[in-house]
Order: structure tokens, then sequence, then C-alpha cells
């Protein structure tokens, strides 16, 4: 069997490796280039997302990038405290979230896709697919074609496989705030070792963390009712946007200002997106399939866009050694993961509106969170062993199961 996985982001070369792992044939299509600059944003690596990569031996160079963070903190504009989190403190493999240089990520995948013989083309954008007797043909922007069994859609939220087989899949869902963020090195802000504040402040949310190494990472969402017209975030200058965050943490306690005088320059923001609900993960035939973004993606908030796309890949690999052909591998992929994803999904809504207050929703939410983060704290964490506490045993078959008969 050989299958073409377009996209080679987070999810599609650790598809690649999982496949081969089960005796599949993998070449991932990548639209960008091999020496793309990913530099500027961080990620907050959760939990489960290592549980994924072990599952398949691969988290051992991933384990060493970025820092690990054991708990999350919370306080308002005026610096009190609404709670804290503990992150996967309950998961008896004391695995913990890392924090790490999105790019670092993207390299180390995509090394260790290369080291266990996958190979990656790079500059090949996915245009669209066609039937063949038994199996698919992708084409590709340059006029180029190729030829597998199936064809997996691990291109992103902006997915061109999933307009392949929905035409009419709705878009992604606009979140109203902004992202931006980055690494300060040099500058050492007070806050306990591993531990990352956020800030509902007054008029933004803001984030930061101490790195063992004497810097910063922080990150901000200026709140944007409306998503931006194309190009009125990159006319955006460095000045717009230290001037712009200045003055939407001012007033508010905590490092902010320190932070935004210290950041490398330039500064660039981000809209940010999630996809609710897609109607269709695969074609029904056992030829075209989704996975991460492709198939659903969280608000940044949730901090869990690439850790469910490594679980996804891990699972589908799984789905097709143990089914007996790829439509119902297909079926029960969806079946074990859909309840769960689209849980996530609106987890990361919820937590990305509250960031997004007006001034009662702001009083409301200052009251709610304490409890709410209480709970967690009393718990031990327990409470959120449903989002980081997923495990997956590779070596275990995967049963048969259908949308009608889901795992939850
Ligand atoms: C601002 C921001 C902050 C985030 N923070 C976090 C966080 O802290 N923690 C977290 O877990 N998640 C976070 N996420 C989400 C996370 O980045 C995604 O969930 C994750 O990258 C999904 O992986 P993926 O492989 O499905 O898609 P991607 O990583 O987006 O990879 C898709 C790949 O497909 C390629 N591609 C697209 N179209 C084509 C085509 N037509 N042909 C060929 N190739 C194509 C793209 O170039 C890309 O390399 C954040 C997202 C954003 C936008």
């Amino acid at each position: 069997m050989r299958a073409l996985i377009i996209g080679g982001g987070i999810a599609g070369p650790v598809l690649a490796v999982a496949l081969r792992r089960v005796g599949i044939d993998a070449t991932v299509f990548e639209r960008g280039s091999r020496d793309d600059d990913r530099r500027g944003a961080w990620i907050t690596f959760q939990a489960n997302g290592m549980d994924a990569l072990r599952a398949i031996d691969l988290a051992g160079p991933v384990e060493s990038l970025g820092y690990p963070v054991d708990e999350i903190s919370f306080v308002n504009g005026k610096g009190r405290s609404l709670g804290r989190m503990p992150m996967a403190a309950r998961r008896p493999d004391g695995q913990t979230s890392v924090m790490m240089p999105r790019a670092d990520l993207y390299r180390v995948l995509s090394d260790q896709a290369a080291q266990h013989g996958v190979e990656v083309e790079y500059d090949r954008e996915f245009v669209g697919a066609e039937y063949t007797a038994t199996g698919v043909i992708a084409r590709f922007a340059d006029g180029s074609t190729a030829e597998g069994d199936f064809l997996v859609g691990a291109d992103g939220i902006h997915s061109r496989v999933r307009r392949t087989i929905d035409p009419d899949a709705a878009p992604p869902r606009y979140v109203p705030v902004l992202n931006i963020g980055g690494y300060v090195p040099g500058l050492s802000v007070d806050a306990p070792d591993r531990e990352f504040v956020m800030q509902f402040g007054t008029r933004c949310f803001f984030a930061w963390m101490k790195t063992p190494d004497g810097g910063t990472v922080w990150f901000a969402n200026p709140p944007m009712k409306d998503e931006p017209a194309r190009g009125v975030l990159s006319g955006m200058s460095d000045a717009d946007w230290r001037g712009w965050l200045r003055e939407l943490m001012r007033g508010d306690s905590g490092p902010s200002a320190r932070i935004i005088e210290a950041a490398p320059a330039p500064l660039t923001g981000w809209t940010t997106y999630d996809m609710p609900v897609v109607r269709h993960w695969h074609d029904g035939r056992g030829r075209m399939v989704l996975i991460g973004d492709a198939a659903h993606a969280t608000s940044p908030a949730a901090g869990q866009g690439a850790a469910m796309s490594l679980e996804d890949a891990v699972i589908l690999a799984q789905c097709l050694r143990d089914l007996p052909d790829a439509a119902s591998a297909f079926a029960t992929y969806e079946a074990l993961r859909r309840d769960r994803v689209e849980r996530i999904v609106e987890h990361g809504r919820r937590s990305s509106a509250q960031k997004a207050a007006g001034p009662i929703g702001r009083v409301v939410r200052d009251l709610m969170l304490p409890i709410i983060f209480g709970r967690a704290a009393r718990d031990g964490g327990e409470s959120m062993m449903w989002l980081q506490g997923h495990h997956i045993d590779f070596d275990t078959p995967v049963v048969a199961a259908t949308a009608d008969t889901r795992a939850s």
C-alpha cells in the first residue's frame, strides 16, 4: 500500500512514520520549502501529544525541546489571583506540558521522518485529486501528479483536501482575538519556575513564563471582534504593534510593559480560527481522509491543536493496521476520534471567549474563574485528565467501530 500525505506540518510527518511501522509506504507532499523560516511563534505542547509520540517511539527528540510547564496561574488586570491549574499532574507517567518554539517542533518531526526513511517532497502544492480504479491520483500546482492507494489531508486548517472531499465544507470560523508573542532573551521576569502566568488584563489577555536560561516566553491576545480584511495585519509595522500592545496593557499590573519594550523586532501578529464540525472526515470509499487541523481545529486557547493532530496520526495508523480495508479503517478512526476532538474544540471556544469578555463579562469571569480553578486545584488536576491524560497503547488492536458505536 502507498499513502499520499498532503502537508508536512505536525501531523503529516508523524503519520508517515506511524504508517511505516504498520507496513504502509508513505510520501509527504508539502507546499512550503525545506528551508522556510517559521521563527517567532511558540507552542504549548501538551502531555497527550507527547504520549502519542511515545506510542511510536518518536518522543525522545521532542522531549528535549523547550521548557516544561507544571502549572498555569491566572491573575486579573490588577494582579489579583484568579486561581491556578496543574498541567497533567495526575498522569501516571509524570509527563507534563512543554513550551517550545514551533519551528523546532516542525524541524525535529521532519528530521525524524527522514531518519525513518520517509520521503518529504517540498514545493508540492496539492490542488485536487481524481479516483482511479483502485486508488487515487493527487494533482499539484506545478502540473505534476502522484498516485497512491489512498490520500491523507494533513494540510491544516485551510485544507484543500477537505474541500476536495466535500466542496461544500464549512469554512474555518474566525476567533475574535489575535495572537502575538515569542521569546525575549535576557529578560527575566518575576515568576515561579515552570509556571506560566496568564493575565486576564483589563483590555487584553497577556501571558508570560520565565525560562531557565534567563529569558521570557510570552504571548498576548489583542481582542478584534471582526475578522480583519486581508492585508490589514501584514500592513502593521513593528511600531504599530508595540504601540497598540502598550495601549492595551496600560494600567495593568505585571511585566507586560517590559516585555513589550524588550521583545525582538519585528513584532507580527496572526488571526486565528477554529473548525467546530467538519461533516465529512473521509470520502466513504477508503481513498481520502483528513487528520489534524484539516479535520478539526481548536482555537489556540486550548493549547491542544498539535497534540490532537498527533493522536489522530497514531490512531489512524492503528486503524489501517487492524481493520480489513481502508474504508472501514477510516470509519473506525472517525468514530474513535470525533467526540473527543469536538469536545476539545468547544473547550477552546469557551476559553477564547473569556479572553475577549466585555465589561460585564469581565466581572462575571472574575467571579466564576476562581470557582472553576479552585475545583481544578483541589482535585489535583483530575478534572483536566480527560484532556491531557489521553493514552495510546499502540500494540492494542483496534476494534471496528462506526459512528453509531462511538467510543467516548
Ligand atoms: C497562533 C497560533 C498559536 C497556536 N498555539 C498552539 C499551542 O500553543 N499548542 C498547540 O497544541 N497548538 C497550537 N496551535 C495549533 C497548532 O499549530 C495546530 O493545531 C497544528 O499545527 C496542527 O497540525 P497539522 O499538521 O494538522 O497542520 P499544520 O501544522 O498547519 O500543517 C499543515 C501543513 O500543510 C501544508 N499545506 C497546506 N496546504 C497545502 C497544500 N495545498 N499542499 C501541500 N501542503 C499544504 C502547510 O504548509 C503546512 O506545513 C496554534 C495555532 C496558531 C495559529
